[in-house]
């Protein structure tokens, strides 16, 4: 690859020096305090020589921020924004200003964690929370999840669902054959590796005889017929199976929903509620079910539960069904989400209202009805004439013709077999319809057939019952209102905008701004994800840079960009290895060792391609076992397929034995998966491709830079060496070079899109055009050396757990505060809430350790910031020692209390042994700056004793809707 890249102002090149947080002379200070004598130095400490690369990473020049902009704008050109037609369950949406300026482009919103501490999370709870009411409320169920990864993936989750909780214990699942193409294929990604048969047909006709756990319709069909899928539910039930339906949220506003036609489940995407279409990603897909099976739903469910007060507070619901808590017996794999996206969405919702929203699926019906009756007129015959907002049409011969008049009126349709597909949605104008019929032959104009247009809705079908029913959804209908409401739940949330976020595993970094921006520029923003590879050139030279840069990055031969989180990359990653095994005539080979200490997507991963977990022990270091490891390795060795082990290690520790754990591995027959979440730690320094690892997905809302959003999006691209690059995933669209045309064993696809949630990649793609190499290797080395940092200022108050044979961490660190428990009956808890009241959020609780913190500081952040962190740490050791001291007992104590709220600093009846003033400020912090947390501690057993995951209808709001 050429570097296209001449920067022009050396000056201002220095992205690097914004993006890491330490000065030169903070990281000589820095240096001193670890006792280190240089970055070199440190880092020799750090890393085994044995796993050190040998040549400087080049990545080109780095650029600046003015150039790397332009550069994009450059990239951007290159994309043709056509005017999509195509539907297959991507839409033209409007995503109005004041929620992209204030939600997505809002570093309070995108910069937020995964609402696990859900004192410093109230505003994004109660945005996800009008989601799961919004779901809830069209699809006719009783309880959503805060989302899923796409629709496909959404529709893989349900078909898990059902296999679990259906009465019929067979294992087949029935498919509607007008299901979405990409669904289809993402079905029997997942259905094959766990023997699960599918059958594909017409429900009117095939699903009679067959013998299924469940089945999935689609509504309206891809096509665009609305089918009445009563009979086809009735019939699954009958079976003892349950029924599935992927519903258009836009058309259920008018149709009867999924649950009165009978669904126990609906699934599919909340698109085009606002958030663009991305060349396909991110966008939040829902899940909602039965209150029966509330227990088996997958991802993520925000519930409400009490504070200590007894006030209303929100947090996440029933997480012992999640694979941190379940393991291999998880419902799914699920971690990361897309929980900005369900915001967008659910604020979409907000600021139209149910009346917004119907509106805009009338005006989308009409003009479909009217577009109907001109190709009519123009003697085409409609696939059905039942239809919201799509319309199939027989062209036969003629197809070719028409599609290439639509395309000189800069117009995509959907091209089938002797059939064009035209989908309208909320952009679509009367000129976008007359050029539809141009396209067709036909000069006509729209208010001459408007008036022979006939609705298409079946009338058994109409909804007839309200919907957003709830306050929330009729308050905000000025843009005043909703620029304050969104701006009130921001500012109960801590994100990265207010604090350090020192969460170990989860790689808190810096979003700079200006890797931000081309994301919603209409050329990245407005592609559909099905569109002609040609009108997707910049697009696809990105893919192609970024694709080489991970390479060289991390000594990999081939990148598959297509999975959408780090849970999603593991499962393409070890359906690539369960590939390999069985080209070569090993497909018994199904053992997957994982350490105990792994991330909980490593085993729920591994058991959905339906390998057998097998855990390995650690060692008293926390480094793995190898004489465990060898001798589980030796028990299965006919039947080992690979290990799965992250490095660094979950414990933040390089181990030394890397080597040769994928030797002894490599010598058994089985693969190496290498979780790269922890790539923080390595770019530039050591690369997983040269010291024994085959396959690993990098968490590219980690490392590179993609904010988390909230719990969401993310990219989880893998890296493989080239013997199990045949065997990355497919995909039907096949717009990928790596897996066009000659490509036999591709497995998957296992995403909707052929390259996952495309539009974020433009942010990684900045971050390391503007980095280069030198500038991403001195942020690994700075992340190291802020680990390290923290663990010498800490360990005296709070010993760190793990550290290597030369006493150094790698890019975060454990402290174990279990000890103090004994002494003070104080908790991991207490310690983790009283850090809100220094302005903090928690560092990682109990993961890999129970009982423990893992505390991850990244480069971005300054020594200032560290330093005010390390304060405010060893002050509550400080609390803690008065405990142990016997001036309170821990029930009485500041720690058990926090976090503190202004109703405390209010409150006229206090009568705690401390002052209102300890409580709320404690040692050191501001009075003026203070993040004061809404609620208190939130009681998560009650909210579990009590479960409410969607806002009662309130009944003087259902009426006036009406
Ligand atoms: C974050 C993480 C994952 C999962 O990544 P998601 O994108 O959240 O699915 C897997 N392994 C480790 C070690 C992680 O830290």
């Amino acid at each position: 690859m050429n570097a296209p890249f001449k920067p022009t102002n050396e000056a201002a090149t220095n992205f690097a020096r914004r993006h890491i947080g330490p000065s030169p002379r903070d990281i000589a200070a820095m240096l001193e305090t670890v006792g280190a004598k240089s970055l070199d130095a440190l880092m020799a400490e750090t890393l085994p020589s044995s796993i050190r690369q040998k040549t400087p990473l080049d990545l080109g020049l780095a650029l600046s921020e003015t150039e790397a902009l332009a550069h994009m704008r450059e990239l951007a050109s290159q994309n043709q924004v056509f005017t999509s037609l195509i539907g297959q369950g991507y839409s033209g949406t409007i995503l109005p200003a004041v929620i992209q300026r204030n939600i997505l482009e809002n570093p309070a919103w995108y910069t937020a964690y995964t609402p696990y501490q859900p004192e410093i999370s109230q505003g994004r709870l109660e945005a996800l929370f009008n989601f799961q009411t919004m779901i809830c409320d069209l699809a006719g169920l009783d309880v959503a999840n805060a989302s899923l990864l796409d629709e496909a993936t959404a529709a893989a989750e349900a078909m898990a669902l059902a296999e679990r909780a259906a009465q019929a214990k067979t294992k087949s699942f029935f498919v509607d054959a007008e299901v979405h193409p990409q669904t289809l294929a993402v079905l029997r990604t997942r259905a094959e590796p766990l023997g699960w048969n599918l059958i594909v047909g017409d429900p009117a006709v095939d699903l009679e005889r067959a013998d299924v756990f469940g089945g999935l319709l689609q509504y309206p069909d891809t096509s665009g017929a609305v089918r009445d899928l009563k009979p086809a539910i009735a019939s699954l039930h009958a079976k003892g199976a349950l029924a599935i339906v992927a519903a258009d949220l836009l058309a259920l506003t008018l149709l009867a929903s999924p649950g009165e036609l009978g669904a126990d489940i609906a699934i599919g995407s909340a698109q085009r509620f606002g958030v663009p279409m991305g060349y396909g990603g991110p966008h939040a897909a829902y899940m909602a079910v039965r209150d029966a099976l509330k227990r088996s739903l997958p991802g993520r469910i925000v519930g409400l539960s009490v504070d200590s007060r007894g006030e209303p507070a929100y947090r996440l619901a029933l997480q012992t069904r999640e694979q941190h808590i379940r393991r291999e017996k998880a419902t799914s794999n699920i971690c990361t989400a897309q929980v900005l996206l369900a915001v967008i969405a659910s604020m979409y919702a907000v600021y139209h209202g149910p009346e917004g929203l119907t509106e805009i699926a009338r005006r989308v019906h009409r003009r479909t009805a009217v577009l109907a009756a001109g190709l009519r007129k123009l003697g085409f015959a409609l696939k059905s004439e039942a239809f919201f907002d799509t319309v199939t049409v027989d062209v036969g011969g003629r197809r070719d013709e028409i599609v290439a008049r639509a395309f000189a009126e800069k117009l995509n349709l959907r091209i089938g077999e002797g059939t064009l597909g035209i989908a309208l949605d909320e952009t679509t104008t009367p000129a976008t319809v007359e050029a539809v019929w141009r396209a067709f032959g036909g000069a006509l104009a729209y208010a001459d057939i408007e008036a022979s247009a006939r609705e298409a809705l079946p009338a058994e079908l109409k909804r007839a019952s309200a919907f957003l029913t709830h306050p929330v959804f009729h308050a905000h209908r000025s843009e005043t209102e909703l620029l304050r409401y969104m701006r009130k739940l921001s500012d109960r949330d801590l994100a990265l905008d207010r604090a350090m976020i020192p969460l170990g595993s989860c790689t808190m970094k810096l979003n700079a701004t200006s890797e931000m921006i081309p994301l919603t520029w209409p050329e990245f923003g407005n592609l559909h994800p099905f569109a002609p590879r040609a009108q997707a050139a910049g697009y696809h030279a990105l893919f192609a840079r970024l694709e080489q840069w991970l390479c060289d990055i991390t000594g990999y031969d081939a990148i598959s960009l297509q999975p959408n989180s780090g849970a999603q990359g593991e499962y393409a990653g070890l359906l690539a290895i369960r590939g390999y095994h069985a080209a070569r005539g090993e497909p018994h080979r199904n053992v997957c060792l994982i350490p105990s200490s792994a991330h909980g997507t490593n085993p729920a991963s591994a058991s959905m391609v339906g390998m057998t977990v097998v855990v390995v022990a650690c060692d008293k270091r926390g480094d793995v076992d190898v004489n465990d490891l060898r001798a589980k390795v030796e028990q299965h060795s006919k039947n080992l397929a690979a290990v799965m082990i992250t490095y660094p290690s979950t414990h933040g520790v390089f181990e030394e034995h890397i080597r040769e754990i994928c030797d002894i591995v490599h010598s058994h027959g089985g693969q190496v998966y290498l979780d790269g979440a922890n790539m923080n730690a390595q770019v530039g320094l050591s690369r997983p491709g040269d010291y024994g690892a085959d396959v690993s997905h990098l968490n590219l809302h980690k490392t590179f830079c993609i904010p988390h959003g909230g719990g969401g999006p993310g990219m989880g691209p893998i890296g493989v060496k080239a013997h199990l690059a045949p065997f990355l995933p497919g995909h039907p669209a096949n717009c990928h070079p790596a897996t066009e045309g000659a490509t036999p064993h591709a497995v998957g696809p296992v995403s909707a899109a052929p390259f996952g949630s495309a539009s974020i990649l433009t942010i990684s793609y900045i971050y390391i055009l503007m980095m280069s190499g030198d500038g991403l290797t001195r942020a690994t080395e700075i992340a190291i050396l802020n680990a390290n940092y923290i663990a010498t200022k800490l360990d005296a108050h709070f010993p760190v757990l793990y550290r290597n044979a030369r006493g150094r961490v790698a890019h975060e660190c454990i402290v174990d505060p279990r000890p103090l428990k004994n002494s003070s009956g104080v908790t991991v808890d207490d310690i983790a809430k009283r850090l809100i009241d220094y302005g903090f959020h928690a560092p990682t609780m109990s993961f890999p350790v129970p009982g423990t913190l893992m505390i991850e500081p990244t480069e971005s952040e300054s020594k200032a910031e560290l330093d005010r962190f390390c304060d405010a740490m060893i002050a509550i050791r400080r609390e803690i020692a008065e405990i142990e001291q016997g001036r309170w007992k821990v029930e009485a104590s500041p720690l058990r209390h926090a976090p503190h709220t202004v109703h405390d600093i209010a409150d006229d009846a206090w009568s705690r042994a401390y002052s209102r003033a300890e409580g709320c400020f404690p040692a050191g912090t501001s009075r003026t700056d203070k993040y004061w947390c809404p609620v208190g501690r939130v009681d998560n057993v009650y909210g579990d004793r009590n479960l409410v995951c969607s806002c009662p209808p309130v009944e003087a709001y259902a009426q006036a809707a009406e």
